[in-house]
């Protein structure tokens, strides 16, 4: 199994996860083409994706994936929830498909575990993608963790883990106090020291790769959120991954 990002951050969002001949894009925040030039960098080409699965309906997530999915017809899987509340967008277009939010499936050689997160959307889940051998947790969009959270993610092989503030720039910072209250809030994002506290909480001895997703442009740096995150693990801070807006991160394997 290997994984590259396309892109993380609030503009926009693309994960893919690839065993074999399954491909597994997790969300799609970028336009047709900009999508198709992300996936260039990475040696892939629109149609070696097998599937879309989508986290939940905010538009750095959905936005891109009804128009990509329509244009090379590839299937996409969501939530109830979440295709409730997009339903409109994916109107007319066959193979769109919902999933128990609970319930472990398959998409061809790749085992999807979707984790259910406290977030200000209909139904938003995160995945952790498994290929018999190793695991991938993919969590970002989440205000708070919970113990289900850290049951789906402990023992994880890799982590891909939302840093998306820290707490005093966002305070100190520019943005409208009902912004910051919604960011800050139990169905908002995930800071820093939250996301350390979760890997304090897990078992991370399996842990292989380790990179931060979406950041703030903001209201955080790389550089905290690597610091808050090898305070947790005990590694040294060029052992964790940023996922940046505009390039994402190269192939990395399990
Ligand atoms: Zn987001
Ligand atoms: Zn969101």
């Amino acid at each position: 199994m290997r994984f590259a990002s396309l892109g993380s951050g609030s503009e926009g969002n693309g994960l893919v996860v690839e065993c074999g001949d399954t491909r597994v894009l997790i969300d799609c925040g970028f336009s047709v083409r900009d999508t198709s030039a992300r996936l260039a960098r990475l040696g892939l080409a629109p149609t070696d994706l097998t599937a879309i699965l989508v986290t939940h309906e905010h538009s750095d997530h959905v936005g891109g994936v009804p128009a990509f999915a329509a244009r090379h017809g590839i299937a996409v899987w969501a939530t109830f929830g979440t295709l409730a509340a997009v339903a409109d967008r994916f109107e007319g277009m066959e193979r769109v498909y919902g999933f128990d939010g609970h319930e472990t499936f398959a998409i061809g050689a790749l085992a999807i575990t979707p984790v259910p997160v406290p977030h200000d959307a209909r139904e938003p889940v995160q995945y952790v993608i498994g290929d018999g051998a190793h695991h991938l947790g993919v969590l970002t969009d989440l205000g708070v963790s919970t113990a289900h959270v850290e049951a789906c993610l402990t023992g994880c092989d890799a982590l891909v883990l939302e840093c998306n503030h820290d707490v005093d720039l966002l305070e100190k910072g520019s943005y409208p106090r009902p912004l910051k209250q919604r960011i800050a809030g139990r169905l908002g994002h995930l800071d820093n020291g939250a996301a350390a506290e979760l890997l304090r909480n897990i078992d991370t001895s399996r842990l292989v790769h380790i990179v931060a997703a979406h950041l703030s442009r903001e209201n955080n740096t790389p550089e905290l959120a690597r610091t808050a995150l090898c305070g947790a693990l005990g590694c040294s801070g060029d052992w964790i991954g940023i996922a940046d807006q505009a390039q994402g991160f190269d192939w990395r394997e399990l």
